[in-house]
């Protein structure tokens, strides 16, 4: 091999390294506090408009350092937030910054960081779909939409726990490092991320999701789901698409 090929060779592999470090070094980032509280009061606005929640209903946390994170606040429409109501607790759920009380459901947020180190958002809400199927307690499982298993696989229902109790982070604990978000039984929906806006948009995904199941199956009556290969090939493209 001629010297030039060899170094050129060298240096792909030099890059190559490279590249992969700084995908590495991106994946344990943080958001800048900043942008993490920007970022929650775009989200509560959008999950208003698109009817996830009712009145004060639903919240939204980010995980902006190992011990960090910034939440919504109780008693407040996500809707309307602004940058002060915004509280920042620690993964015991001390508060660090901020007068307004937490929500009692970020005990489910944080249990979720805990669980998985590479969850940074947590996403919660009542879409109104996905809480008709949590109430029937029947699993968005059916592959169907192809997009639907690549980001968000199968999505089982956790067993109904009491409003703001231990239950809850107990209900959810099994699943936070094989799922990308649940169905709450008798309550709503929630989805986590490496990143808040991916957390978010599963949760777009898991009510349009929804939406398909009930019509193919409930209105419709007829359904034609992917084959095994066909399914395989598409659990296949996530790493593609940059996720876990
Ligand atoms: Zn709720």
């Amino acid at each position: 091999m001629k010297r030039g090929e060899k170094d050129k060779k060298k240096q792909i592999k030099t890059e190559k390294a490279t590249n992969k470090k700084q995908k590495a070094e991106k994946k344990n980032s943080y958001m800048s506090e900043k942008d993490a509280k920007k970022a929650i009061i775009d989200i509560g606005q959008r999950m208003y408009v698109k009817n996830f929640v009712a009145a004060n209903d639903g919240n939204i946390s980010i995980k902006t350092g190992d011990n960090e994170v910034w939440a919504t606040p109780t008693g407040v429409s996500k809707g309307f937030m602004k940058k002060k109501m915004l509280v920042k607790v620690d993964l015991d759920g001390n508060i660090l910054e901020g007068t307004y009380k937490p929500s009692s459901e970020l005990k489910m947020h944080l249990r979720a960081y805990k669980e998985n180190p590479r969850i940074k958002s947590v996403c919660h809400a009542h879409p109104p779909v996905c809480t008709c199927f949590a109430i029937a307690g029947i699993p968005l499982d059916a592959p169907v939409l192809a997009e639907a298993v690549i980001t968000l696989g199968n999505v089982p229902v956790a067993p109904y726990a009491e409003l703001g109790s231990e239950e809850v982070p107990k209900a959810i604990a099994p699943y936070c490092r094989t799922h990308s978000g649940l169905l709450l039984a008798n309550h709503g929906a929630v989805t986590w991320a490496g990143d808040a806006y991916s957390a978010y948009y599963r949760l777009e995904s898991m009510e349009y999701y929804a939406n398909i199941l009930m019509l193919t199956e409930k209105i419709i009556g007829r359904q034609n789901t992917l084959t095994d290969e066909q399914i395989e090939r598409l659990v296949a493209m996530r790493e593609k698409f940059g996720m876990q």
